[in-house]
């Protein structure tokens, strides 16, 4: 804590200011955030004992799968030996294309050998508005670079970021074997096609609105949007049970696809679809590879100095690849049945807030009031770790094949959610494996999820008094719920059917409020003007839905906390090492956030991350919640304790 900066003025630097002075970002970092760094970082050792354990002497039929993917990563002098062979396959079905026409059939049979091809989303998920219903969905993609912004943006800072991306397609065609002038024009190919998807793309804000994104069609209606792409090919190639409709998520996207596929040349498709197979794979592929996607992926867009060790990075590979084998032996050693009982009990506790909130909210009908206590009382909760482990018992992993082994992953991923199609909605399924450090809400599941990655110290301490761990796990856990009711969620009902269940104006109380939280934190700056980059605010209308279930997780724990407080016969007054309860469950609260990220960082993750940065999760947070101002005995109107402020929940 920084105790000479006044907790009025800015509380994230009272309570984190120190610890960013003393805790700079490590050199295989873009960002370090205290608690969550921390422990994705102990999570990770404890995978990586493991799995090396598991590559060297497997005890079962699970540990010699997930070994053997480990060791595959691990033995970088094959990966050496064997240069681009692994990829040449996918390029030579590339190089058989005889035109654009045949675009569909190739992508069929890319995926179908589980190689990336970038292009667009296609996948079975619940029907928006019907959520019994698993149905077939497709959705823009086709770009390399974070967002559709680097592309078009029209300033001097993303104009050069531009040119050193098409440099480095250039070293990387190069590396594969290219002359310098086919390197070059088959950069300039791929930037003008992936420029005019970007174009075509829909902003994450507005996909971040769900009536956007829906568009039920039939596969006829589809074809006439896309002469120039032959579904039926398409469908029948990647060989998933029939359907009539689906939604496409982003029409306006596949009407330039479509233009695009008539107006570029075959050559340009072939450089387009090799560098995706390139790009997509580099970090498995030769270190020379493997270092040139590295200087522009990760040092130029976040400015990171240095990759990661590779234990670390074979370890979170073979957690992305085979998260729910290893998941079953990880929390066995590190997930107690204690830990679950009092998260059940802190959930519950969690509950009863939200609901005692949404009984005395001013702004709000009786009749909406009971619509959201019907909802909240449908949201479903999952700790710790699936019921049902994946059975991936089907792939095949061999220990002297990384990439062979990462595309029988991606074939089992695919197949696992075709098979989806027309079926009933698993609700033990998990989103996230068990050593993440992370929860989320799903508002077609109406669920909220916990692994039992983050359900530790400082979230959670079973010794620690009531306030830290409100501030802590509790503020997560509300932060959760609310995402059940905040921009996007509450556009769905406790079923997670997209349907208005607020009174016509209750919906428009709360978009008045929505608008407030919006307003403000489009205010807020992420990275200052500096070189040929100009300042960089949040984007307010992204960051919406996060910053709500902030403020309402927040507010609903805080109430938790005085009814624990109360049933031990206690007030939030007494003081423990000279701060009350409120002022320790407050900065419990902001040091989860305490964070140091690069300045690259920072700007993409304004374009890209729906999340606020962690001095603006704390100060934008306690600014709109009057019990922070009370707690630390700040005046009205200074700027924690605002005279004007905004509140959804
Ligand atoms: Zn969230």
């Amino acid at each position: 804590m920084d105790t000479s900066v006044d907790p009025c003025t800015d509380f994230y630097q009272y309570a984190c200011g120190n610890w960013t002075k003393d805790n700079p970002i490590p050199s295989d970092q873009v960002r370090w955030v205290r608690s969550f760094s921390l422990l994705i970082e102990r999570n990770r050792y404890l995978l990586w004992q493991e799995l090396d354990a598991a590559a060297k002497d497997p005890k079962t039929a699970l540990q010699k799968q997930y070994g053997d993917f480990y060791a595959s990563c691990m033995d970088t002098d094959t990966i050496e030996k064997r240069g681009i062979a692994p990829i040449q396959p996918s390029w030579k079905m590339i190089a058989d294309l005889k035109s654009a026409s045949g675009i569909p059939a190739l992508l069929a049979n890319l995926e179908n050998h589980g190689t990336p091809d970038g292009f667009f989303g296609f996948g079975v998920s619940q029907d928006e508005k019907d959520s019994s219903k698993q149905i077939a969905q497709l959705f823009q993609g086709g770009l390399s670079l974070p967002d559709r912004d680097y592309y078009i943006v029209d300033n001097a800072h993303f104009a050069a970021i531009r040119a050193q991306y098409v440099d480095h397609m250039k070293k990387m065609f190069a590396l594969a074997g290219d002359s310098p002038e086919q390197a070059a024009q088959e950069a300039a190919a791929v930037m003008e096609i992936e420029t005019a998807m970007a174009k075509a793309s829909m902003s994450r804000t507005d996909l971040r609105q769900p009536a956007n994104r829906y568009h039920i069609m039939t596969v006829a209606d589809l074809d006439n949007l896309t002469p120039a792409f032959d579904w039926n090919v398409y469908i029948h190639g990647v060989g998933i049970r029939h359907f009539d409709t689906l939604n496409v998520g982003t029409p306006d996207f596949f009407k330039a696809l479509n233009g695009l596929l008539q107006s570029e040349s075959l050559g340009s498709w072939k450089s387009y679809l090799r560098w995706q197979v390139l790009h997509n794979q580099a970090q498995d592929l030769p270190k020379a590879f493997f270092d040139e996607d590295f200087a522009f992926f990760h040092k130029t867009l976040s400015g990171q100095k240095e990759p990661p060790a590779r234990w670390k990075q074979c370890s979170s590979l073979t957690d992305q690849s085979l998260g729910e084998a290893v998941g079953q032996d990880w929390v066995k050693q590190n997930f107690p049945p204690a830990a679950k009982q009092s998260m059940d009990k802190l959930v519950a506790a969690l509950e009863k807030s939200l609901g005692d909130d949404i009984k005395t909210l001013p702004w709000m009908g009786d009749d909406t009031k009971k619509a959201a206590e019907e909802k909240l009382a449908m949201i479903r909760n999952k700790i710790g770790y699936p019921e049902k482990w994946k059975n991936y018992s089907n792939v095949k992993v061999d220990r002297a094949d990384l990439i062979g082994n990462l595309h029988h992953v991606a074939v089992f991923d695919r197949n696992f959610n075709f098979n989806k199609l027309g079926k009933p909605v698993d609700e033990k399924e998990w989103g996230m494996t068990p050593p993440t450090v992370n929860a989320y809400y799903n508002p077609s599941f109406n669920d909220i999820n916990f692994p039992a990655g983050i359900l530790q110290p400082p979230f959670f301490d079973a010794k620690a008094d009531p306030a830290v761990n409100f501030g802590g796990i509790g503020t997560v856990i509300g932060h959760e719920m609310t995402h059940g009711f905040d921009d996007q969620g509450a556009q769905y009902d406790g079923k997670g059917d997209l349907r208005q269940w607020q009174t016509d104006a209750d919906l428009k109380a709360f978009k008045e409020r929505t608008e407030c939280v919006a307003n403000e934190y489009s205010g807020f700056e992420t990275a200052p003007a500096t070189g040929d980059a100009p300042s960089q605010h949040l984007n307010g209308h992204l960051t919406l839905g996060e910053n709500t279930a902030d403020n309402g997780g927040l507010r609903i724990a805080y109430m938790a906390l005085l009814d624990a407080l109360a049933a031990e016969g206690k007030s939030v007054d007494e003081k423990i090492g000279g701060f009350t309860e409120a002022q320790r469950y407050f900065i419990s609260f902001a040091q989860v956030w305490c964070q140091n990220q690069t300045d690259a960082e920072a700007r993409r993750r304004a374009l890209v991350d729906p999340h606020s940065p962690g001095q603006w999760r704390v100060n934008g947070s306690v600014q709109n919640f009057d019990e922070f101002g009370k707690a630390f005995g700040c005046k009205k109107g200074q700027p924690m304790y605002p005279e004007n402020s905004c509140r959804v929940w």
